[in-house]
């Protein structure tokens, strides 16, 4: 399957990560998917939960919170995924993946971003170097999870 998403929406991504930049920004990819590809007909920006760590702790308890920050980390919060998806729903359309940012680092995923990825979905990864916008890759895990390989996208003809 491959990722079709116009550029208006491939800019908003954009746009997201330099805003957010230097911290890690994160969202959600709405629409639907046929046989052979994905359509995201919405982006949805959501708030890196990192950003607040005190609220990240509560919600997802870690044994050493030094090694986590909103610059090396996302994390969606669940209660902001719930009404994502519900809204979603009541429009016809479904989750089709997420996106995040990599303050200074390529556009590939860190292991931490496949060991919590699911197959099936779309990782969106954009490059954000020096505050500027630069690659954009999409990522999608095998269902046996042995690969996290990159999809094609499908901007616009
Ligand atoms: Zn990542």
């Amino acid at each position: 399957m491959a990722l079709r998403i116009g550029n208006e929406h491939l800019e908003s991504i954009r746009q997201h990560g330099a805003r957010d930049y230097p911290s890690e920004c994160c969202g959600i990819l709405l629409g639907k998917a046929d046989g052979d590809a994905k359509q995201v007909m919405e982006v949805v920006p959501l708030t890196n939960l990192r950003h607040d760590p005190g609220r990240a702790q509560e919600l997802l308890p870690l044994d050493d919170q030094s090694r986590e920050t909103d610059r090396n980390r996302f994390l969606i919060n669940p209660l902001d995924q719930l009404r994502v998806e519900k809204g979603a729903r009541a429009r016809g359309l479904d989750v089709l993946g997420y996106y995040h940012s990599h303050p200074d680092h390529p556009a590939r995923p860190s292991n931490y971003d496949r060991d919590h990825a699911w197959p099936w979905y779309s990782y969106v990864i954009i490059a954000v170097e020096r505050g500027v916008p630069k690659d954009l890759t999409s990522w999608v895990l095998a269902e046996d999870r042995a690969t996290f390989g990159t999809e094609a996208i499908i901007g616009d003809l």
